[in-house]
């Protein structure tokens, strides 16, 4: 088709290729910089339980304050951070604010679990993945109050990621198979017995609330949860109609913008922390 118009049409597509590319290496080099100045940020989503509608745990998820493009969210910079590799010191840094956020936080007033998103390159990278294991090595038991979501993304080796997966519980973390229903929605994974929480994809949410034989096939996944003693967490709650469905699947615990929003770290410090009662809010696959 280009051919047929001749030479100019290469020249046209070899330069908007370049633009592309140039667009890139200074998105590229600006993330580098931001990693290197800790100006990326997170912001900090409950987790709510179901019948008492306390926190039970929260979800850092990062943003990043670009110089020229304003607050960026992961869509935005995650697929070139994942083609960079730049993923990885993302991830570290993620683990790093959890860790110090774990480390100095009063036990008699939060008890809340602390979830951070990696991405499972880091299972593959023997450097990476030994940095991980050190880092969380050095917090000792306060390791026990942190979760660390996988999704299924870029998972080929099951046995490897399940042997991972086994290797940081045996420290202490929690594991969680997010984004579930999104991708292949794999069994393996489900039955590995190394799986602390399972979060049922938002899109699988909405079509359960639309539909009578999605909200039977999800009900069925939280009941396999319950018998592998995971947990089933629904992500995505908008409405009272879909907090509803996902009662109704038997879930006791979700996360969505009806029952909390992501707030910034220093919201997140201020008022989340002191609505926190001392009670016990641990997460448990038991109903009250
Ligand atoms: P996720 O882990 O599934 O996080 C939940 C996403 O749902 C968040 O998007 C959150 O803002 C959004 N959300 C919150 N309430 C609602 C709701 O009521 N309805 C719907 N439809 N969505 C809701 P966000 O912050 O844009 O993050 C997108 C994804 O980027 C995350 O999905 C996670 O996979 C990834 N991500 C975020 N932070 C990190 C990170 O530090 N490292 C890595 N590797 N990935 C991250
Ligand atoms: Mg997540
Ligand atoms: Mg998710
Ligand atoms: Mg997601």
């Amino acid at each position: 088709q280009a051919k047929n118009k001749g030479r100019g049409r290469y020249v046209l597509f070899d330069q908007s290729l370049h633009t592309k590319l140039i667009d890139q290496l200074n998105q590229e080099s600006e993330l580098r910089k931001a990693l290197k100045e800790g100006s990326l940020e997170f912001v900090f989503q409950p987790v709510v339980n179901l019948s008492s509608n306390e926190v039970a745990a929260v979800e850092a998820l990062v943003r990043w304050q670009h110089p020229n493009l304003g607050l960026l969210k992961p869509a935005d910079f995650l697929e070139m951070a994942h083609d960079t590799g730049l993923i990885l010191q993302i991830d570290k840094q993620a683990v790093a604010h959890a860790c110090e956020y774990l480390q100095h936080r009063d036990l008699s007033k939060d008890k809340a679990l602390i979830s951070v998103n990696l991405s499972s390159r880091i299972l593959c990278d023997e450097t990476a993945f030994a940095q991980l294991l050190e880092t969380l090595s050095s917090i000792g038991d306060t390791v026990q109050g942190l979760i660390l979501e996988f999704t299924e993304k870029g998972i080929d080796n099951i046995e490897q990621v399940v042997g991972c997966f086994a290797t940081l519980r045996a420290l202490g973390v929690r594991i969680a198979l997010d984004d579930f229903g999104a991708g292949i929605a794999s069994l393996a994974l489900l039955y590995s017995g190394e799986l602390d929480f399972v979060k049922v994809d938002a899109k699988l949410i909405h079509r359960a609330e639309q539909d009578l034989a999605q909200r039977r096939f999800a009900t069925s996944i939280v009941n396999i949860g319950h018998e592998q003693g995971f947990i089933v967490i629904a992500e995505g709650i908008e409405t009272e109609l879909m907090k509803e469905t996902a009662e109704t699947m038997g879930c006791l615990f979700a996360q969505g913008q009806l029952l909390a929003e992501a707030v910034s770290s220093d919201e997140f410090y201020r008022q989340l922390l002191a609505e926190l009662s001392a009670e016990d809010v641990t997460l448990t696959n038991r109903a009250s």
